[in-house]
């Protein structure tokens, strides 16, 4: 499958739906299954994009909603696009703003742990706060996190916004739903989600053929579906299928409520029903036993920025679990963080330097800290690639779930 310089080849099948492959595109290769960090606002928070590029990192995840808000879309068309905007020679994704657009003010996060039965179902705004989102069939107006002002995305306006970014691999605009919206809200966002991906791919076709000049940008579908086994297989069904202005997406997104017990039996209705040979990516899904449970059911991308967020709160990840470098035992820690670690941050630093800069306040406690865990993650990633080119994939997870979480890693 070769479109424009953009083409996915899988080389390897492995346990389960796993595969590695690689996909090419106008800025580079990426060699899957691959970890993406988040640069929210095309910037990893506190790293350089040279030092992102010498811990692995083969591509870099920036988000539409912000980037259209600051310093807006047309500006990073006028630079050059994301990649030259950015520093970033490599690959690049955008999201396509629809949860950021549509989780504002509603605390998805918070809702989800919130007893059900204290707020209604399809109107979940968090505690004290007002909403700052609303659907119809056209589309989302919203209220600006930045200064108030009101704004809106529709599919159109959402694939114009990505194309002036222009990164190399963009989202169709969906409509991201929570566990906790009823079944009958879950179908009605299903319908528009595929109405809107059908004005995604002929906004698309019309932006591709205007826009010749620049780099090819591949499409990605999103699926959506909530828990519900039959809206899932729909959507992935409907999407995998669909063509419009004589386009169908290059890859797909899985998107939407997932937790960690439900998270392997949805990607793997959905990739039952997807078309095997083109790429998929899991939005928002980054910590070390999800990324097993992703890939061994047909994942071959992640993004997530929890790798880089939990750094600047001194959460950092070792073989042996999660600890918090702040806290008091590892005050006078005189090793590495990880011992197994091959980051910039273990070869110099010891746990207890790194506890005084966060203790300290110093700005560069999140520098070393997001260092480490984002190599932590993306390597974990290789591993994974690595034992299923080699046929190892149920010994190295093995292996590796069980070390990780079983103890707090020790102080001394
Ligand atoms: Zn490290």
């Amino acid at each position: 499958m070769e479109k424009n310089g953009f083409s996915f080849e899988i080389s390897h099948a492995g346990r389960g739906l796993a595969r590695a492959g690689v996909i090419t595109t106008p800025h580079g290769v990426i060699q899957t299954p691959c970890f993406i960090p988040v640069g929210t606002k095309a910037t990893v928070k506190s790293v350089l994009p040279e030092t992102m590029k010498s811990l692995g990192s083969q591509a870099l995840l920036a988000n539409a909603y912000h980037l259209y808000l600051q310093p807006g879309a047309d500006l990073i068309d006028e630079a050059g696009g994301l990649s030259t905007f950015m520093n970033w020679p490599g690959p690049t994704v955008t999201d396509s703003g629809g949860f950021q657009v549509l989780s504002l003010g509603v605390g998805f996060k918070k809702v989800l742990a919130m007893d059900a039965t204290t707020f209604r179902a399809d109107d979940v705004v968090a505690h004290k706060k007002d909403r700052l989102a609303h659907v119809d069939d056209e589309g989302v107006t919203f209220k600006s996190h930045i200064d108030g002002s009101m704004h809106r995305f529709t599919p159109e306006i959402s694939m114009q916004v990505q194309h002036q970014i222009g990164a190399d691999i963009i989202f169709a605009f969906d409509e991201c739903t929570t566990l906790h919206n009823t079944r009958k809200y879950q179908e009605g966002a299903i319908e528009r989600t595929s109405a809107w991906a059908i004005r995604c791919l002929d906004e698309h076709k019309k932006l591709t053929d205007t826009r010749k000049e620049k780099p090819y940008q591949a499409l990605f579908g999103v699926i959506q579906g909530a828990q519900y086994e039959d809206l899932r297989r729909a959507a992935a069904k409907d999407l995998g299928s669909m063509s419009s202005s004589g386009i169908s997406f290059d890859g797909f997104g899985i998107g939407g409520a997932l937790d960690k017990d439900s998270l392997g039996r949805i990607v793997s209705w959905v990739n039952q029903e997807l078309p095997e040979d083109k790429p998929k990516h899991l939005l928002g899904i980054g910590a070390p036993e999800d990324l097993f449970t992703g890939i061994e059911n047909g994942i071959d991308t992640f993004d997530c920025v929890t790798p880089s967020r939990i750094a600047r709160t001194s959460s950092v990840y070792t073989f042996e679990g999660r600890f918090n470098i702040s806290n008091a035992p590892y005050r006078r820690a005189f090793k590495p963080i990880d011992a197994n670690c091959d980051c910039y941050t273990c070869a110099n630093y010891s746990r207890a330097y790194v506890h005084h800069l966060f203790r300290a306040k110093e700005i560069l406690a999140a520098t070393l800290a997001t260092i480490h865990n984002e190599r932590f993650i993306l390597r974990l990633v290789d591993q994974i690639r690595q034992a299923i080119i080699d046929g190892t994939y149920g010994d190295m997870k093995a292996d590796f779930l069980s070390r990780y979480s079983i103890r707090r890693p020790g102080a001394h």
